[in-house]
């Protein structure tokens, strides 16, 4: 049993409980083990990573468990796969790792996608029923890619007409899932927004009434801001098609305005890095400087309270279990502190 001497986020009240089942209690135990945690978070979430895809494609179970080690030691307690080509079902429940909520196999279209990644599917109207399969599959999301380049026109271009999009959506809240989508340009936004998704990836290309959109819906949104700073790399290595090239420069310019003003809109915004293809794991300390610097008021409680209300997870409640990490300082006041706690605590369990 241990006694957590500290104050505990976001609400300010003082020390913390662990029994020996590792659940947080609400009473002082007696005899409980006292340490000294300055500043006690619920333990972070990175809100968008892949858990199975490494900076050449999939890798095996065997690094998966490297990547959410990585992700453990970084603070980061609740993942949200938003997509995977490995089935990490088997780290699932393990009482040493951050907990995964999958969204199973990304859904795309032949050649829309990074290689070897998604399922893809031949005709755009057999989405409803994948989407169902996902959800089934996955842990309560699905994972569509919504635009990509399509090589035939030379831009970014949706992936799925309008009317299929509706019945996919209905398909997965029918089956008590939600759904996302990985959009990185304008064109493929209205109708997956229109069609009652619950998230946007990236976001980079939303306008202004799209954004109200947004906001009168409630739809998410999760820009992965330190993966955006990779797209001059992506037009770079695009000269092929340099209206795309030109396209993604364009979007990497205006990305943090975009978001910024998705903030201050009123659209939910979480914290996720993308860590899996062009970002490493570990990482959400890093996206939480980004959100700060694109406006966000608690890009803190937007990787740890809040993203977990959000995806339906408890925040240090009496009973819940103890998933939490410590700092020498508030977060809050000072971000940097983020990237060194002092203390990684699953099921009372210290890392
Ligand atoms: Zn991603």
């Amino acid at each position: 049993m241990l006694h957590l001497r500290g104050t505990v986020l976001p609400d300010g009240r003082r020390d913390l409980y662990v029994d020996a089942a590792g659940l947080i209690s609400d009473s002082p135990l007696r005899g409980a083990e006292v340490v000294e945690a300055p500043f006690i978070l619920p333990g972070l979430v990175d809100a968008h990573c892949h858990v199975g895809i490494g900076p050449s494609g999939p890798v095996d179970l065997a690094e998966c468990e490297q990547q959410a080690i990585t992700e453990r030691d970084a603070g980061a307690l609740l993942l949200r796969d938003c997509g995977s080509p490995t089935d990490t079902r088997p780290l699932q429940g393990r009482p040493d790792l951050p907990e995964i909520i999958r969204a199973a196999r990304h859904l795309a279209r032949p050649k829309r996608y990074v290689p070897g990644l998604a399922i893809d599917l031949d005709d755009p109207a057999l989405l409803p029923a994948a989407v169902a399969e996902q959800a089934a599959a996955g842990d309560g999301w699905v994972k569509l890619v919504g635009d990509w380049i399509d090589r035939g026109v030379g831009d970014l271009a949706p992936l799925w007409p309008e009317d299929v999009l509706k019945s996919a959506i209905d398909a997965a809240h029918a089956a008590g899932a939600r759904v996302t989508a990985h959009v990185f340009g304008t064109d493929a936004l209205p109708g997956l927004i229109d069609a009652g998704i619950d998230c946007i990836e990236h976001g980079t290309g939303l306008t202004d009434e799209l954004i109200a959109s947004m906001a009168e819906r409630g739809t998410a949104l999760v820009p992965t801001l330190i993966n955006v700073e990779n797209f001059p790399g992506i037009a770079d290595s695009a000269a092929k098609y340099p209206t795309y090239a030109e396209h993604m420069r364009g979007l990497y310019r205006t990305a943090r305005d975009t978001i910024g003003k998705a903030i201050d809109a009123g659209v939910p915004v979480f914290a996720g890095t993308d860590a899996g293809g062009g970002i490493r794991h570990g990482r959400i300390a890093d996206e939480v400087e980004a959100l700060r610097h694109a406006g966000h008021p608690d890009p803190v409680g937007a990787a740890s309270w809040t993203a977990r209300r959000w995806l339906g997870r408890p925040v240090l409640e009496p009973g819940s279990r103890a998933d939490l990490v410590v700092y020498r300082e508030d977060p809050r006041e000072n971000p940097a502190v983020l990237r060194d706690p002092v203390l990684v605590m699953i099921a009372g369990r210290t890392y």
